[in-house]
């Protein structure tokens, strides 16, 4: 079953980059091939449905264990690119940094590969402890799973937004900007269908044309995703 519609493109062709208000730059992303290649043809909705006779926490678990196996490996690939130096902070768009909260509660600004260690290995662990992420027949999900998902869904979008907005041009440069789409494309449907993404952080603020806020709306105004 296929579920990707690829679009070719040639490298060669300029990329385009059209300015949309004067000193802001559109990012590729949000530039034509880039925003639609690729993407599931007509909506998310019928990938992201609960199967029928299963279980939703086991099917919010399976597939949350997806998305962090897949963006992990993305990140695996770029992060040669993502070092100290090109990215001191954890970078969402030109003025978006997002701060991790440390042991004593206080907000501090890691580098971005610094963070994003920090959450894929927080991630993991969440993943590999029985008591959060049962695997036996027969456990229970604690009552706790669902603000645990949440939390993890929320990291997890901070990775994805900077590495559309800090690492996209290697993502063009691997060609897997289709599959990076898609991936992305389908965490935001499932997000929303299960009520696990904080669209208003997602949305950011109407009318600014960067971050992923932009491709959010971008992918609804083609019917990708609902609004
Ligand atoms: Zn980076």
């Amino acid at each position: 079953m296929s579920f990707f519609n690829s679009i070719g493109r040639s490298m060669n062709q300029s990329l385009p980059g059209t300015p949309t208000s004067p000193g802001v730059a559109k990012p590729l992303y949000l530039c034509s091939p880039f925003v639609e290649a690729a993407l599931v043809k007509g909506n998310f909705k019928h990938i992201v449905m609960l199967p029928k006779y299963a279980d939703v926490m086991e099917w919010v678990a399976v597939n949350i264990f997806d998305f962090y196996q897949n963006l992990n490996s993305f990140y695996g690939v770029l992060a040669e690119c993502c070092t100290q130096q090109s990215c001191p902070s954890m970078s969402a768009s030109p003025n978006l940094n997002y701060t991790w909260i440390n042991q004593d509660r206080k907000s501090v600004q890691l580098p971005a590969p610094t963070y994003i260690d920090y959450v894929m290995t927080w991630a993991q662990n969440l993943l590999d402890d029985e008591t959060v992420f049962p695997t036996k027949s027969g456990r229970e999900f604690s009552q706790t799973f669902p603000s645990t998902v949440k939390h993890v869904y929320r990291q997890l979008l901070r990775v994805f937004a900077h590495l559309y907005h800090a690492h996209y041009p290697q993502i063009l440069h691997l060609r897997s900007e289709p599959h990076f789409n898609s991936l992305f494309a389908h965490f935001l449907a499932f997000g929303k269908e299960y009520e696990l993404l904080d669209i208003k952080d997602v949305k950011g603020q109407p009318g600014v044309p960067v971050g992923i806020g932009a491709l959010w709306e971008r992918w609804r105004e083609m019917g990708i995703l609902d609004s």
